[in-house]
Protein backbone atom coordinates (compact mmCIF):
# COMPACT_ATOMS: atom_id res chain seq x y z
CA UNK A 1 0.00 0.00 0.00
CA UNK A 2 1.09 3.52 -0.95
CA UNK A 3 3.19 5.03 2.57
CA UNK A 4 3.83 1.73 4.04
CA UNK A 5 7.73 0.85 4.93
CA UNK A 6 9.33 -1.10 2.31
CA UNK A 7 11.59 -4.24 3.60
CA UNK A 8 14.12 -3.63 1.08
CA UNK A 9 14.16 0.28 0.64
CA UNK A 10 17.56 1.54 3.02
CA UNK A 11 15.88 4.66 4.15
CA UNK A 12 13.39 3.05 5.54
CA UNK A 13 15.38 1.33 7.41
CA UNK A 14 16.69 4.58 8.53
CA UNK A 15 13.31 5.63 9.35
CA UNK A 16 13.35 2.32 11.46
CA UNK A 17 16.27 2.90 12.94
CA UNK A 18 17.20 -0.26 11.58
CA UNK A 19 20.14 1.70 9.81
CA UNK A 20 22.66 3.93 11.00
CA UNK A 21 22.32 7.26 10.46
CA UNK A 22 23.48 10.73 11.41
CA UNK A 23 20.70 12.32 11.89
CA UNK A 24 20.34 16.42 12.66
CA UNK A 25 16.08 16.71 12.76
CA UNK A 26 13.40 14.97 12.77
CA UNK A 27 9.27 15.50 12.99
CA UNK A 28 6.29 13.74 12.74
CA UNK A 29 6.17 12.89 9.57
CA UNK A 30 10.30 13.50 8.56
CA UNK A 31 13.48 12.74 9.46
CA UNK A 32 16.95 14.48 8.04
CA UNK A 33 20.36 12.89 7.75
CA UNK A 34 23.65 13.45 6.55
CA UNK A 35 24.60 12.10 3.44
CA UNK A 36 27.11 9.40 3.40
CA UNK A 37 28.99 11.06 0.48
CA UNK A 38 28.44 14.24 0.89
CA UNK A 39 28.76 16.78 -2.29
CA UNK A 40 29.16 20.17 0.03
CA UNK A 41 30.12 21.08 3.84
CA UNK A 42 26.59 20.75 4.59
CA UNK A 43 24.11 17.65 2.54
CA UNK A 44 21.55 16.67 4.56
CA UNK A 45 18.63 14.08 3.08
CA UNK A 46 15.35 15.06 4.35
CA UNK A 47 12.91 12.44 3.42
CA UNK A 48 9.81 11.55 4.44
CA UNK A 49 9.08 8.58 7.20
CA UNK A 50 6.10 7.12 4.78
CA UNK A 51 7.86 5.19 1.96
CA UNK A 52 7.03 6.96 -1.44
CA UNK A 53 9.59 5.91 -4.51
CA UNK A 54 10.09 9.94 -5.71
CA UNK A 55 9.15 13.34 -4.89
CA UNK A 56 6.38 13.47 -7.58
CA UNK A 57 4.50 10.80 -5.96
CA UNK A 58 4.88 11.55 -2.95
CA UNK A 59 3.47 14.98 -3.89
CA UNK A 60 0.04 13.27 -5.84
CA UNK A 61 -0.37 10.72 -2.40
CA UNK A 62 0.55 13.42 0.54
CA UNK A 63 1.18 17.00 -0.75
CA UNK A 64 1.26 18.33 3.22
CA UNK A 65 4.67 15.98 3.47
CA UNK A 66 6.55 17.85 0.97
CA UNK A 67 5.58 21.33 2.45
CA UNK A 68 7.41 19.51 5.91
CA UNK A 69 9.96 18.71 3.75
CA UNK A 70 10.54 22.06 2.19
CA UNK A 71 10.06 23.38 5.80
CA UNK A 72 12.91 21.51 7.23
CA UNK A 73 15.19 21.90 4.88
CA UNK A 74 15.21 25.43 5.78
CA UNK A 75 15.44 24.38 9.31
CA UNK A 76 18.75 22.60 8.60
CA UNK A 77 20.19 25.26 6.68
CA UNK A 78 19.32 27.28 9.42
CA UNK A 79 20.62 25.07 12.08
CA UNK A 80 24.24 24.10 10.21
CA UNK A 81 24.31 28.45 9.81
CA UNK A 82 24.39 28.45 5.76
CA UNK A 83 20.88 30.14 5.43
CA UNK A 84 22.56 33.48 4.69
CA UNK A 85 24.79 32.70 2.14
CA UNK A 86 22.38 30.64 -0.18
CA UNK A 87 21.77 27.06 -0.27
CA UNK A 88 20.54 24.31 -2.65
CA UNK A 89 17.28 21.90 -2.21
CA UNK A 90 17.03 19.38 -5.12
CA UNK A 91 14.54 16.02 -5.99
CA UNK A 92 16.74 13.87 -8.10
CA UNK A 93 13.58 12.19 -9.99
CA UNK A 94 14.09 9.48 -11.54
CA UNK A 95 17.64 7.33 -12.77
CA UNK A 96 18.40 9.42 -15.64
CA UNK A 97 18.26 12.63 -13.16
CA UNK A 98 21.16 11.00 -10.89
CA UNK A 99 18.13 9.43 -8.62
CA UNK A 100 19.74 5.84 -7.17
CA UNK A 101 17.69 5.69 -3.90
CA UNK A 102 13.57 5.06 -4.80
CA UNK A 103 12.19 6.57 -1.60
CA UNK A 104 11.62 10.06 -1.88
CA UNK A 105 14.66 12.44 -0.61
CA UNK A 106 14.94 16.31 -0.74
CA UNK A 107 18.94 16.57 -0.90
CA UNK A 108 20.22 20.27 0.94
CA UNK A 109 23.49 21.53 0.03
CA UNK A 110 25.04 24.41 0.93
CA UNK A 111 28.29 25.60 3.01
CA UNK A 112 30.35 26.65 -0.58
CA UNK A 113 29.33 28.28 -3.42
CA UNK A 114 27.06 26.30 -5.96
CA UNK A 115 27.44 26.52 -9.83
CA UNK A 116 24.60 26.56 -12.20
CA UNK A 117 23.36 24.51 -14.49
CA UNK A 118 24.49 21.37 -12.10
CA UNK A 119 26.25 18.34 -13.84
P1 LIG B 1 20.00 10.17 -5.17
O1 LIG B 1 21.19 9.84 -6.04
O2 LIG B 1 19.37 11.49 -5.47
O3 LIG B 1 19.00 9.03 -5.15
O4 LIG B 1 20.58 10.34 -3.72
C1 LIG B 1 20.82 9.27 -2.86
C2 LIG B 1 21.80 9.77 -1.85
O5 LIG B 1 21.79 8.88 -0.76
C3 LIG B 1 23.24 9.86 -2.35
O6 LIG B 1 23.70 11.21 -2.24
C4 LIG B 1 24.00 8.91 -1.42
O7 LIG B 1 25.28 9.37 -1.08
C5 LIG B 1 23.08 8.86 -0.21
N1 LIG B 1 23.17 7.65 0.59
C6 LIG B 1 23.18 6.36 0.16
N2 LIG B 1 23.23 5.52 1.21
C7 LIG B 1 23.22 6.30 2.32
C8 LIG B 1 23.25 5.99 3.73
O8 LIG B 1 23.26 4.84 4.19
N3 LIG B 1 23.25 7.07 4.57
C9 LIG B 1 23.23 8.35 4.12
N4 LIG B 1 23.19 8.67 2.82
C10 LIG B 1 23.19 7.65 1.93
Amino acid sequence: MAGEPQADCLFCKIVAGEVPATIVRETETTVAFRDINPQAPTHVLVIPKSHHPDAASLADADPQVIADIMREARKVAVQDKVEDRGYRVVFNTGSGAGQTVFHAHLHVLGGRGLQWPPG
